[in-house]
C-alpha cells in the first residue's frame, strides 16, 4: 500500500475537525509547508493539523503502530521540522493557545504559539518572560532547545522557565511532566526537549514588568552605525562596554552590508535594561566615537523584535551558525572582519551574510535546579 493511502487511514483515528492535507499542489498544503529556511526543506506525504490533544496522541499512536515516520512543527523556524514523502508532519498551528495566570505568574503555552503572541498576552497582564529575538519563533521549540533570551540576566534561559509540561511519548502515552511525577523527563526537556516526545503543552514562569527597571515595561533599544574602516576603535570601545556589568547592556555587533546602499558597515544593535535616563550613560563609549547613525528609544518589551521582520520571514536559503565564546577578543574580531571582506569580495552573492558578535554585560541568571541546559556560563556568542 502506498504511503498516501496509508496516511488516509488517519481519518479514522482523529476527530472530524482535524485537517489532513495530502495534495502537495494545493495552496493550503504549500502554505503549511513553508519554513524559515528552504535549506533541506522537503515535501512530506501529508501535513496533519490536529485541534485537540487527544487527536495528537491518537496520531502518534497510529504512526508508531504503522511504523510511519513523522516530525513535529511548531513555529517552523528551524531546519528540522521537515520530512520527505516517506513520512508526514504533525503541524501544531491549529492547536495553539496562550493562557496567562496573572496571580500565579505563569503562562500555559499550547502547540505552535509564536513569541510575539506570548509577549503580547503577558504584557496585557503586566508580565513578561524569557523570549528571544524573533516574533515568529515558536515558543515551545525555543524553550525546549534552551532558548537564549534578551532578558537572560533577569530571567535565565527559556528552558529555565519550564515549570511543567505534557508530552506524548514514543509509546503514545500522554504524560504529565512535573518535578514530582517525572523528574528525569523534566530535567531532560529543559534544554534537550526535542528528543523525548511530542510536547503538547508547557507551563512557563512569568515576571512582573517592574523587574525591567522602567516604569512602563519598556527597555531601551538602539542602533549605532560605523564604517568598517573604524572597526578597531569600535571594537576597543565595545570591549570596555561589554566588560562593564555596572550597566545591563546587551545586543549584537554586526559586520554586514545592509540594504539599500550595501555599504560594508559595523552595526551595533544595542539594548539597555534599567532606568531609562541611564541608557545614554551606558553607551557613552559609542556615542563618544561619533557614529554615522546613532538612534535609540524606549520600546515596550513585547515590541523589541518588531524591527526584525525581514530576518524572520519564511523562505529563501538562510542559515544561522552559532558558537559560544568565553570573552570578546578585539584582535580576533578584527580578523573575522577581514574574513567577511574576503568572503564578500570572492563570492559577491554572499552579500547577505553577516558575522555577528552577541554580548550580555551581565551573566545569565542561574536556576536553582539542574537541567539539560548547560550553557549558563556562556554570555558571548559569535
Ligand atoms: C529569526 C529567528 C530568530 C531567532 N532568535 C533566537 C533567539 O533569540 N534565541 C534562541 O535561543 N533561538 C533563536 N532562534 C532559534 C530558534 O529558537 C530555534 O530554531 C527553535 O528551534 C525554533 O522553534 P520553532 O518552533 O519555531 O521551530 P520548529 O521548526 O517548528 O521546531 C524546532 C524543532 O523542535 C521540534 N518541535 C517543535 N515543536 C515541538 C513539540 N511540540 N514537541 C517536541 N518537539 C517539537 C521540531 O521537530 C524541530 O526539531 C531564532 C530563529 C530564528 C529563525
Amino acid at each position: 500500500m502506498s504511503i498516501q493511502s496509508r496516511v488516509s487511514e488517519l481519518r479514522f483515528v482523529v476527530s472530524a475537525d482535524c485537517t489532513i492535507l495530502q495534495d502537495s499542489t494545493d495552496p493550503e498544503f504549500r502554505e503549511y509547508c513553508k519554513r524559515w529556511t528552504d535549506i533541506d526543506r522537503k515535501i512530506p506525504a501529508a501535513i496533519v493539523l490536529p485541534r485537540r490533544e487527544k487527536d495528537i496522541q491518537n496520531i502518534v499512536q497510529w504512526a508508531v503502530e504503522s511504523s510511519i515516520p513523522f516530525v513535529t512543527k511548531s513555529g517552523g523556524c528551524s531546519e528540522w521540522s521537515t520530512i520527505g514523502d516517506d513520512g508526514f508532519i504533525i503541524d501544531l498551528t491549529l492547536y495553539s493557545s496562550v493562557e496567562v495566570n496573572a496571580e500565579a505568574r505563569t503562562a500555559t503555552i499550547k502547540g505552535g504559539v509564536v513569541q510575539k503572541e506570548v509577549a503580547l498576552r503577558l504584557a496585557e497582564q503586566g508580565l513578561f518572560t524569557a523570549l528571544g529575538n524573533g516574533n515568529v519563533v515558536g515558543v515551545t521549540g525555543f524553550a525546549l532547545g534552551g532558548g537564549s533570551s534578551i532578558t537572560n540576566s533577569i530571567t535565565g534561559f527559556g528552558s529555565d522557565q519550564i515549570i511543567s509540561a505534557r508530552l506524548v511519548s514514543a509509546k503514545g502515552e500522554l504524560l504529565d511532566i512535573t518535578k514530582v511525577s517525572q523528574p528525569d523527563l523534566l530535567w531532560a526537556i529543559r534544554g534537550a526537549g526535542h528528543f523525548f516526545g511530542l510536547i503538547t503543552e508547557v507551563v512557563i514562569k512569568a515576571y512582573p514588568l517592574s523587574l525591567l527597571g522602567s516604569e512602563n515595561g519598556t527597555i531601551w533599544v538602539g542602533a549605532f552605525v560605523f564604517p568598517l574602516s573604524r572597526a578597531e576603535e569600535v571594537a576597543n570601545a565595545m570591549k570596555i562596554l561589554m566588560d562593564d556589568d555596572h550597566y545591563a547592556t546587551s545586543g549584537l555587533m554586526m559586520v554586514m552590508a545592509p540594504p539599500p546602499t550595501r555599504t560594508p558597515s559595523l552595526v551595533v544593535s544595542a539594548r539597555y535594561i534599567g532606568e531609562p535616563a541611564k541608557a545614554k550613560e551606558a553607551y557613552a563609549p559609542l556615542y563618544g566615537l561619533k557614529p554615522l547613525v546613532a538612534n535609540g528609544s524606549q520600546v515596550p518589551i513585547q515590541n523589541t523584535s518588531d524591527g526584525r521582520e525581514a530576518i524572520g520571514a519564511k523562505g529563501d536559503f538562510k542559515h544561522f551558525g552559532i558558537v559560544g565564546l568565553r570573552r570578546f577578543d578585539s584582535a580576533r574580531f578584527l580578523q573575522s572582519i577581514e574574513k567577511w571582506k574576503e568572503l564578500v569580495s570572492e563570492c559577491p552573492d554572499a552579500i547577505n551574510t553577516a558575522f555577528n558578535f552577541q554580548w550580555d554585560s551581565r551573566p545569565v541568571k542561574k536556576p536553582d535546579f539542574e537541567s539539560a541546559m548547560c550553557l549558563h556560563d556562556t554570555r558571548y556568542w559569535q
